[in-house]
């Protein structure tokens, strides 16, 4: 798991710490090449630009790849029912 956070709330960060601790193995299918699911939270802006998951409405406002999950913060079923196509 590679996390990148900055500038996160506690908000966003304890609905990641408690969707992973739940539904860490929803991730699996989300592996990248060198096996690592890799997660942004907060105001990453334009850092990572590689696939990622991005979490909460901060995230989305940095231009990468990857599945985004809206919300200031999202919920735990708002980031698995994307994760799994809903
Ligand atoms: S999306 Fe909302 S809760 Fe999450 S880091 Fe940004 S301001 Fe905080």
């Amino acid at each position: 798991m590679e996390i990148h956070e900055e500038g996160a709330c506690s908000a966003c960060i304890s609905t990641l710490f408690l969707f992973l601790n739940h539904y860490h193995e929803e991730l699996s299918r989300y592996r990248l090449e060198d096996g690592k699911v890799r997660i942004v939270v907060g105001k990453n802006k334009n850092r990572i630009q590689e696939e990622a998951i991005r979490i909460g409405n901060c995230a989305l406002e940095s231009k990468g790849r990857g599945i985004s999950v809206r919300g200031c913060p999202p919920v735990c079923s708002q980031i698995l029912n994307k994760l799994l196509g809903k």
